[in-house]
């Protein structure tokens, strides 16, 4: 079975064709044309604006993934605002670690809400996965992307950058919801 993923991002649609890997589904990008405005104001709001774009352009099953870090003390910033909160990912890093000086309070977490369209372009199924974890005082490790390397998981004394492409994907955000839309395919197959 084949699933439009509603992202223009090749790093992401690997990433989940590896988590995917085994459940006899293939990930594909949208046709051209995917260009989606991300104006919700929840991740599970513009997870389905993007579902919805994909869908209107390809008339098939369509999932789309929305995702950010959410920090306690910071009111849930930089929440739906993640990929924005800064010109480039170091600057976003140390805007966070600014705001983040001299707080006692650094427990955050890292949400994924996935939206999945049937060829009818109806809701099969929502799910939004989390990964909990705190902000640390300095950057810890290279792999990964994003905010991973400040973000030390819970029960863990690793960063997510500490870890293999392979650990991550066992405890990611992304990758909970991903399995959840994949057991749902599973059962009602
Ligand atoms: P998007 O869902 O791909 O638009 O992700 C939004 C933004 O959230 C990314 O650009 C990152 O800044 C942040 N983010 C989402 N997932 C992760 C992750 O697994 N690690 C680090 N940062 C992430």
């Amino acid at each position: 079975m084949k699933i439009v993923l509603a992202s223009s991002n090749e790093h992401k649609v690997k990433e989940i064709n590896a988590i995917a890997n085994g459940f006899g589904v293939e990930f594909v990008l949208p046709p051209a044309g995917f260009d989606p405005v991300e104006d919700g104001m929840t991740f599970e709001e513009n997870s389905y604006i993007k579902a919805r774009a994909a869908w209107e352009i390809s008339g098939t099953w369509s999932l789309a993934d929305d995702s950010g870090l959410c920090i306690d003390a910071l009111g849930g910033k930089p929440g739906i605002y993640s990929a924005r909160y800064a010109e480039t990912p170091q600057k976003r890093i140390e805007r966070v670690l600014a705001e983040m000086q001299g707080v006692q309070d650094r427990t955050a977490h890292f949400a994924c809400a996935m939206t999945l369209l049937n060829p009818d372009g109806d809701i099969a199924f929502t799910y939004t996965g989390i990964c909990e974890g705190s902000i640390i005082t300095e950057q810890r490790g290279s792999h990964g992307f994003g905010y991973d390397p400040i973000f030390l998981l819970k029960d863990s004394d690793k960063t997510i950058a500490e870890l293999s492409d392979e650990d991550k994907n066992k405890v990611s955000h992304r990758s909970k919801a991903l399995t959840a839309v994949l057991n749902h395919l599973r059962s009602s197959n």
